[in-house]
């Protein structure tokens, strides 16, 4: 199948960063050109007025945590962590499905091609992926087994995981750790020997609150990233979520051993959980660092249009200074960093030839996204309101979203079944 994408504004994100107004060729599931394009392709779609945009990349979420928006907003953490576990303890793998098929479909609808997800039943949420059409990198969680509901050995169920979903186009398997709370050193060494064994990466949590930190500091003497370094966990390639109570030296240890932080400022800033992540620290470090929704009980959206500009408001606001995280770097970091954070900066990230065809197109003839400039396409991409705009989402060269209508799954069927689905786990839970 060959598609030109006609006549739209390309926000490239190649190196130089390019806005170019001009085409997009896809042949199969890659970009074959990019400019002004002379080709006789199966389908043309005209793309005019229109901004084209590589797909974002969501680097930390719970997908199937979807189905538990808005269950526990505005208390302190443990209040927060206690309702959570509660609806959590009573989901089935039918739940963690329905809830992920939901948050695939948000996803879809708001630019978003690719996630990096921690979860329990990735089989399940695989099957989602697969169904709408996105691209997971999905991490069954690994933890200490008293800590767990799950059936089985945490280590091998995500072991049986990556064994079983090792050929699929959309389904990356990865490894998977809770964080320093409910895991051993034999638990996070176990992790590292599975992830070499499988060539893939690790993901975690990593000092998200103060809490957790000090906690640790008392039972380890060791600060949590201090302890996976010398542990010798740390590895280039993986990707570290929230990592807001860094010390300069844990920066340090983590940019040294080559680790991306997935920053996750909504999540962080709606738990109260104090602190803001020393992402300007971490840029000067030369850490590579990337953005996350996190799930959707504290979040409560997948939007990554919004967690971009919640990123570039925090430091701005934090900081004192309007260019500390300007809006190309935010895009930067939820495009071509994100696609280096797992490993896929030759693959995703940008519209370049070659590139896979993982192609936003936003619709601007719209009031809140007009003007729409070459030099003010970025600016609008994080501060105006895109996700609204998204009318087409490609992704592995086939269309997921066309002209605003969900090409692979029952759109109002799937809201029903969440939606029912929901209630019910509510009601199990209380
Ligand atoms: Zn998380």
């Amino acid at each position: 199948m060959s598609i030109l994408v006609k006549g739209g504004l390309i926000v490239t994100q190649n190196w130089k960063r390019e806005v170019v107004k001009g085409d997009v060729l896809i042949e199969g599931d890659k970009i074959s050109a990019v400019g002004h394009v002379k080709a006789r392709p199966e389908e043309v779609v005209d793309a005019t007025g229109c901004i084209v945009m590589p797909g974002l990349i969501n680097c930390h979420t719970h997908v199937a945590m979807a189905l538990m928006r808005s269950v526990a907003d505005d208390v302190k953490l443990d209040k927060f962590l206690d309702r959570t576990f509660a609806i959590d303890a009573k989901r089935t793998p039918e739940d963690v499905e329905i809830g992920a098929m939901l948050g695939c479909l948000e996803m879809a609808r708001s630019g978003t091609t690719t996630f990096l997800d921690i979860y329990y039943d990735e089989d399940r949420i695989a099957n989602a992926v697969e169904k709408v059409g996105l691209r997971g990198y999905l991490g069954w969680t690994v933890l200490d087994e008293k800590f767990t509901t799950q059936k089985g050995k945490p280590i091998r169920n995500c072991e049986s995981f990556i064994r079983g979903h090792k050929n699929s186009d959309l389904v990356k398997p990865i490894v998977s750790v809770q964080g320093v709370y409910v895991c051993s050193g034999e638990t996070w060494l176990a992790a590292r020997e599975l992830a070499k064994k499988e060539n893939t990466f690790c993901h975690y949590h990593v000092s998200e609150t103060r809490n957790e930190v000090y906690e640790h500091v008392k039972k380890s003497g060791k600060r949590p990233v201090e302890y996976l370094s010398d542990l010798g966990f740390l590895a280039k390639g993986d990707v570290a979520a929230h990592g807001v109570w860094l010390t300069i030296n844990e920066v340090r240890q983590l940019a040294k051993a080559g680790v991306s932080v997935a920053h996750c400022p909504v999540s962080n800033m709606k738990l109260a959980s104090g602190g803001v992540a020393p992402v300007p620290e971490m840029f000067a470090e030369g850490m590579n660092v990337c953005l996350g929704t996190d799930g959707c009980s504290s979040n409560n959206t997948l939007d990554m249009f919004s967690e971009m500009k919640f990123a570039s408001l925090m430091h701005k606001a934090q900081r004192w200074d309007a260019a500390v995280l300007p809006a190309q770097r935010c895009l930067d970091m939820a495009t071509v960093d994100a696609a280096k954070a797992i490993g896929a900066d030759k693959v995703l990230g940008s519209i370049e030839t070659g590139r896979k065809a993982d192609i936003v197109i936003l619709d601007c003839n719209r009031a809140s996204m007009t003007p729409t400039r070459p030099e003010s396409a970025v600016a609008n991409i994080v501060y105006a309101s895109p996700s609204h705009a998204v009318r087409d989402t490609i992704v592995d060269g086939q269309f997921v979203l066309r002209a605003g209508k969900m090409v692979n799954v029952d759109e109002p069927a799937t809201l029903d079944a969440a939606s029912r689905a929901a209630d019910a786990l509510l009601a199990r839970a209380r």
